[in-house]
This record gives C-alpha cells, structure tokens and sequence, in this order.
C-alpha cells in the first residue's frame, strides 16, 4: 500500500493530499504541517476574503502574469487551470464571484468558506493531518524515503514538497543537500518608500491609467497607481516591484521610478492638449485627479490661470514631460500588506512540469511557493498552487 506524505500544510499541500486520495483511496496520505495551524495563508489571504484564481481563460494570457514560472508553468495549465479551479470549487459546494479586476472570491466573501471546504474534504476522504509536525531532512533508500519529523524518523514511498515560499535560502538547505538547485529568495510584491518625495501628501489619490518602469529599464507595467503617505502603491507598482523583483533587491531597493500619468504618447498628450485652445490649464483634460494635476502644474511651475494656447513651447514641453516621465526616488520598500510571495526557490530546471515530479528523484514531487514561480496580485498565486498541486497529488497517486 502506498504512503504518501504532503509536507505542508498549505494551498498547494491540501490541494496535493486530497488529489491524491481521491485518486487512490487506499494509500495513506498525510500532511505534515509544522505549526498548530492549517492554511494560515489562505485565512489572511485577500484581505480575508482569498482571491482565488483570476477569470483569465486563455492560457497564454494567464501564463504573462507569472514574472517566474509562466513559460514552465503552461505545460501545467494545459491540465488544470482557471476553468477547473472554478469547477473544482463549485463541485464541492463553493461558488465563485468576479469582481471587475477579474479577481474571484467565494461568494461568502469570507476565507474560511475555502478553508471549511479544503478541511472537510480531507476529513471525507480520509486524509491525515499532522499538526506541529516539521520536516528537517529527507534520506532516499532504494525506492524509500526517510524523513525527519521532528525528532522521528518516518518512511513513505512518495514525497510531496509543499513548504510554501522562504524568506532566506538556509531554510531550504536540506533541499539542496539532495541536489536540488534553489535560485536565491527575495521578497516580490511590496510598494514603493519616498522618503524624500512631496508627492505623499496626496496620499489616498489614484492615478487610474498610468505606466511605470525603473529608470533605466525598458520594461513597463501599466495600471492604477495609489498615492500613499509612505510612497507609491497600486497595481502598476506592485507589478513593477514583481517584473524587476530581482533588479531591485541587486539595486538595494534605492533607485528611481518614472511614471507617465496618463499612459499616453507624446501625439495623444499633444492630441488632447490642442483640443483645449482658449480653456484655462487649471481645468486637467487628462483622466487625472485634480489634485494631482495640480500638483503637477506646480511642479513644473506653470500659472494655473494661464489658457492653453497661452503657453508657450517651453512650457508645453515642461508639461509634457511631467506627464510622460516624471520621475521619483525611491528609498526602500514595504510589504503589500494583501499579498506578497516570494521570488526565487527550487529551481524548476529539477521538475517535471506537466507531473510536478522531481527530474532528481523519482516518487518526489514539489508544489506550489517553494518553486521558483511567483505571479502578479490578482490571484495568479493561488492558481499556481492550486495547478501545481492538483498535478502533484495526481501523479504521486497513479
Ligand atoms: C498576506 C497575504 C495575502 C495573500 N493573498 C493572496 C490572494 O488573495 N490570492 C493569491 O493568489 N495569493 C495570495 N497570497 C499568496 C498565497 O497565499 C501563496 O502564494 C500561497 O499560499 C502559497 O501556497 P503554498 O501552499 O505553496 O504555501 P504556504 O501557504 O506558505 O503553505 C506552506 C505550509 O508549509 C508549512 N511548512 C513550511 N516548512 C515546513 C516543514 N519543513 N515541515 C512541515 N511544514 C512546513 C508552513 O508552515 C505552511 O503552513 C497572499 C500571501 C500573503 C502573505
């Protein structure tokens, strides 16, 4: 009879250990979980509501909101994506909703429905749960596996890997002491600090369309972008913080962000500028807040009484520069307090994509934030431990 044990106690492990019993209801499954406490991540997750996945239909598409993993990951998602996490859910009495960002929560609006769900499943399949149970080290003996639980030794014949994402790599040393390749962690998804920087007195104001990039790169994210009292935060910036995580944390989190306001080019700026002739600048005919685009004008000291076909080239270069590449120091930077995951972990150049098992040694498979896969806020990682999962706890069962 098979013994599969699930390390951890997350998304990703919950996923794997029920798949896995489902598909072979004779092995004894068991999830070692290292603290007294079962999906504490999905608890807090989304503001205590869990984004669960993201209504994005098309693998391609779901694939570009993975900074690392989304090129591996399609062979995954060709097996179980968005389409199935929502069936997966709602056959199992849990129905989704889609707000108009495409994020997708329980329509409890309430974690603990997928929490409720996840552990009454396992309970109805047979499951067992292992609280403060942790994994140190693991030794490979012909076709078994010793693992160190605790200060006990336990052997199974297939391994699930499902320790979530760690902040610094010593904690994956036992990983590497196997031969696995750990690509350096480091934290991705966090908002901008500007110390130095007089724009945080609009704090609470949104820029609704805009684009970012760091000075110097050619990468752009484009989205909302939130004024804070600390920064600079919103979906255009945490983007950004996840598409340079590694550039960034080589830059010591000190460098420059430039932001064009209104996402537009130079023709369009140009475009709108002319359309307002003898109307005041003090009136924005951009999609702006006005007290931004106040702001701004100050800035670049510009009267605000002026009209429009009063202001001469210079100025209108001024202007237009402020609007398509205004620029920001950035000193430091501060964890998005809804979702943050880490770049970085086992590399998957060691895994089998479309099984999640390990290339290294067969009958160990990994899932979910202990892979070098991260994605964007929005639901992305949820999916990729969900995905990664449902693939590991499959295989390990066939
Ligand atoms: C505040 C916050 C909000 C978030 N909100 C969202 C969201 O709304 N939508 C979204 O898509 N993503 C969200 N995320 C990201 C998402 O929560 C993670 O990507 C996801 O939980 C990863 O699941 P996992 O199972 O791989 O890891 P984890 O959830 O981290 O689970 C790993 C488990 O393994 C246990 N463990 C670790 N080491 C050992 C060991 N050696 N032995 C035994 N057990 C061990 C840990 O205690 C933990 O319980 C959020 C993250 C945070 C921090």
């Amino acid at each position: 009879m098979k013994r599969i044990a699930v390390i951890g106690g997350g998304a990703a492990g919950y996923m794997a250990a029920i798949t896995a019993k489902k598909n072979d209801p004779k092995a004894t499954v068991v999830i070692l979980e290292k603290t007294d406490k079962i999906l504490s991540k999905v608890k807090i997750s989304g503001g205590g509501r869990c984004n669960v996945t993201n209504a994005c239909f098309s693998i391609s598409d779901l694939c570009k909101n993975y900074p690392r993993g989304g090129k591996e990951l399609k062979k995954s998602f060709c097996h179980f994506y968005t389409k199935d996490t929502i069936e997966w859910f709602k056959n199992r009495g849990v129905e989704l909703h889609t707000e108009k960002d495409n994020r997708m929560f329980p329509i409890s609006n309430q974690s603990q429905t997928i929490i409720d769900c996840l552990q009454s499943e396992i309970k109805r399949l047979g499951v067992r749960l292992s609280l403060k149970s942790m994994v140190s080290k693991i030794t490979i003996e012909n076709d078994d596996f010793t693992i160190m639980v605790n200060k006990e030794s336990l052997s199974f014949n297939k391994l699930i890997i499902a320790c979530g994402g760690t902040p610094k790599i010593s904690g994956l040393k036992w990983l590497q002491e196997l031969g696995y390749v750990v690509i350096d962690p480091i934290p991705s998804l966090f908002t901008f600090n500007m110390p130095t920087e007089s724009i945080k007195e609009l704090m609470g104001i949104v820029a609704p369309n805009t684009s970012v990039k760091i000075q110097g790169s050619k990468q752009k994210q484009n989205g909302p972008l939130l004024i804070t009292h600390w920064g600079m935060s919103g979906p255009a910036i945490l983007k950004t913080s996840a598409f340079e995580a590694r550039t960034l944390a080589n830059l010591n989190y000190q460098f420059k962000v430039q932001v064009n306001w209104s996402n537009l080019s130079e023709t369009d700026y140009l475009e709108k500028i002319e359309d307002q002739k003898n109307k005041k600048i003090v009136n924005n005919p951009f999609d702006l807040p006005n007290r931004l685009w106040l702001f701004l004008l100050k800035k670049v000291e510009i009267n605000m009484e002026t009209t429009w076909s009063q202001l001469g080239k210079k100025n209108k270069n001024r202007l237009l520069n402020v609007l398509m590449n205004d620029v920001y120091e950035v000193s430091g930077k501060t964890t998005f307090k809804e979702e943050f995951v880490t770049c970085g972990g086992v590399s998957l150049s060691n895994i089998d994509m479309q099984t999640m098992e390990s290339k290294l040694h067969t009958g160990i498979y990994f899932a979910g934030e202990i892979l070098d896969i991260d994605g964007v806020t929005g639901g992305f990682n949820f999916q990729a431990a969900w995905t990664t999962g449902f693939l590991a706890g499959k295989n390990s069962a066939s």
